[in-house]
């Protein structure tokens, strides 16, 4: 009977994992109409120059508006999306709604830069700077002013035909970015390898840099390393008055958080660009 019970409580918990299962495999399948259908929206986030307070960029940051589930936060679909194939018509999406964002910033007067996530996968696509190339062209958006944030969530198996990609973005003047730098053990090989222009702190050293020694230590070891190899740098997660001053006082060049800002739609954005203390700086 014991026996019995114990398979039946296997059963349990197979049919939940099941559940589970099924429920990511609809919303991957759900995705490529979701994309279609305009249920993508993005959020930005103000990244600010430290040693004047201004702001000089903003992170897009996608969500998925979905008509049942509500509004959705890319750490449960991304990965999905480079599960199953549709990680390609995303970035496509985020990136022409980002360039059109950052281009209608300008034509009203706020110089800002815009960064985009971008899984490595998308490394792979050779013609992927010819993708980029042509968004920026439609919407007369200056290279220079675009920022892609290459994050880890998939390992680059083919390392030369990556090179050779984020060499061609370079080339074009498109801005490479580390993201989530110190968590991944490839993120070392990356700058030695690829034409990387910026790195960002991941947030689990800013968070609590402030009261933990060990991370303050790390900061300070990344800004270091950063300086030395002249890149810039942003930090990413800064949530409190005290971490900001602390890293001013360590050099860093741009802050990224709750402390300024959390990630916002375009109105709340441009609300936030004429009423905020952090935008009226400038
Ligand atoms: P990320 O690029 O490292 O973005 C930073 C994340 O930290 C964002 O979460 C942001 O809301 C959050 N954050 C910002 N400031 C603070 C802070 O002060 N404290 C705390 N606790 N969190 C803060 P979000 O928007 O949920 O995005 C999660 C991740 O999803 C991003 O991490 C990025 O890797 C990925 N992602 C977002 N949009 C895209 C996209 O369009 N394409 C791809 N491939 N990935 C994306
Ligand atoms: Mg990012
Ligand atoms: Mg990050
Ligand atoms: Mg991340």
């Amino acid at each position: 009977y014991s026996a019995k019970r114990d398979k039946n409580r296997f059963m349990v918990y197979t049919q939940q994992e099941d559940t589970e299962r099924r429920q990511q495999l609809r919303l991957a399948q759900e995705l490529p109409d979701a994309i279609d259908n305009n249920q993508l929206r993005l959020h930005f986030q103000p990244m600010i120059r430290m040693h004047d307070s201004t702001v000089i960029g903003a992170e897009a940051l996608v969500r998925w508006q979905h008509p049942q589930k509500g509004l959705l936060f890319p750490d449960s679909f991304i990965p999905l999306a480079e599960g199953a194939g549709s990680i390609e018509p995303l970035t496509r999406w985020v990136l022409d709604a980002a360039i059109r964002q950052g281009s209608k910033w300008l034509s009203s007067g706020h110089k800002l830069n815009v960064s985009v996530n971008i899984s490595a996968l998308i490394l792979h696509n050779p013609i992927f700077p010819d993708i980029v190339n042509r968004l920026l062209e439609q919407s007369r958006f200056p290279a220079e002013r675009l920022k892609l944030e290459i994050t880890e969530s998939a390992i680059i198996s083919d390392v030369v035909r990556a090179t050779d990609v984020v060499t061609r973005l370079h080339e074009l003047g498109v801005k490479v970015s580390i993201d989530d730098f110190g968590t991944g053990y490839t993120s070392l090989a990356y700058i030695r390898k690829l034409p990387v222009d910026e790195i960002k702190i991941d947030k689990s050293f800013v968070l609590n840099m402030n009261t933990v020694s060990d991370d303050a230590v790390i900061v300070r070891t990344l800004l270091e390393l950063a300086r030395n190899l002249d890149l810039s740098v942003v930090a990413e997660g800064v949530e409190d008055r005290e971490t900001w001053y602390m890293l001013a006082g360590l050099g860093c060049h741009v802050a990224q958080g709750y402390y300024m800002s959390r990630p916002i739609d375009v109105e709340a954005f441009d609300s936030w660009l004429t009423t905020s203390p952090w935008a009226a700086a400038r």
